[in-house]
């Protein structure tokens, strides 16, 4: 019933950026929390239950904007819920080298801590930053820089987990153009109208483009398309949503290249690529 500020100016129809096909019509959004009860009163309309057991908002209990309270009433009607959640935050904690008081405070659930969260951290002398080598990270070896030969050029390493071999990351790159792939020298390049890029095994990842944008935006796009060949959950977004049904999930992300359009849809719907932005350049 009450959402979320982030919403407040949400239009009458919406896309889900994550989920294709999924179309979301708003037609109350114009109407406060109190309206919304009392026309519920007024036709003697059904509700969810868990409004009269103190939740205020009824979604995933996993958000990150779910009052600390009702995460309390979690715990208490649905403590085998509560458990996985929290057992995974401390885990989690504990695998990227975080204190305890990130799952017991509530910390995760900010990826830039408002001032009061700043200064608890600061009086409790919490070091929130996750421990170096426990992430994807981009070691930039050159930003994009004039090349002797003509256009620019870019060079950095990409630290990711390495789960899989380098035939998924050639699979990702072909969404975007050209790919040619060694298996023995594990090497991948990519060609497109802008420009070229190279993967190597290690995550090095060099790129070469008529323009310096050219070149930065190549650059990132060969960078997510490592991140989602190493990281994919196979979650199987990607494969819904693709056009040509060129996308199976066996393993990891697999594209039919035959199929494949190059619209790019599957790229712009994966969350995994989205850690693009929180990997520290
Ligand atoms: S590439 Fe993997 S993580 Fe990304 S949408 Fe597809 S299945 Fe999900
Ligand atoms: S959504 Fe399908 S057709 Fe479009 S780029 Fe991805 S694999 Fe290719």
């Amino acid at each position: 019933m009450l959402e979320s500020f982030s919403r407040s100016d949400i239009g009458f129809v919406s896309k889900n950026p994550f989920v294709p096909n999924q179309t979301n019509l708003n037609p109350v959004r114009a109407w406060s929390a109190a309206e919304v009860w009392g026309y519920i009163w007024m036709r003697g309309l059904d509700y969810n239950p868990l409004y009269d057991r103190d939740f205020e908002r009824i979604g995933c209990y996993l958000c990150a904007s779910c009052l600390a309270s009702e995460w309390k009433n979690t715990e208490r009607i649905h403590p085998e819920m509560y458990s996985g959640w929290d057992g995974y935050l401390r885990r989690h904690a504990e695998a990227k080298g975080l204190p305890p008081e990130y799952a017991d405070m509530g910390f995760w659930r900010w990826k830039v801590l408002p001032p009061k969260m700043v200064q608890i951290a600061k009086e409790l002398d919490l070091d929130l930053k996750p421990k170096k080598g426990t992430g994807p990270a981009v070691k930039m070896m050159r930003g994009a820089s004039p090349c002797a030969a003509g256009g620019y050029s870019m060079e950095a390493v990409i630290d990711v987990p390495s789960k899989r071999d380098l035939s998924y990351a050639e699979d990702a790159l072909s969404v975007i153009g050209e790919v040619r792939y060694s298996p023995e020298f594990e090497i991948a390049l990519l060609r497109t109208k802008e420009g070229r890029s190279k993967l190597f095994g290690g995550g090095q990842i060099s790129v070469t483009a008529g323009t310096e944008k050219d070149a930065e935006a190549l650059f990132e796009r060969t960078a997510k398309a490592l991140i989602r060949a190493e990281m994919c959950t196979e979650c199987g977004i990607c494969a819904r949503g693709c056009p040509k049904k060129a996308v199976t999930i066996k393993g990891g992300f697999r594209v039919d290249q035959k199929k494949c359009n190059k619209c790019g849809k599957c790229e712009r719907s994966c969350m995994v690529v989205h850690y693009y932005d929180k990997m520290r350049i």
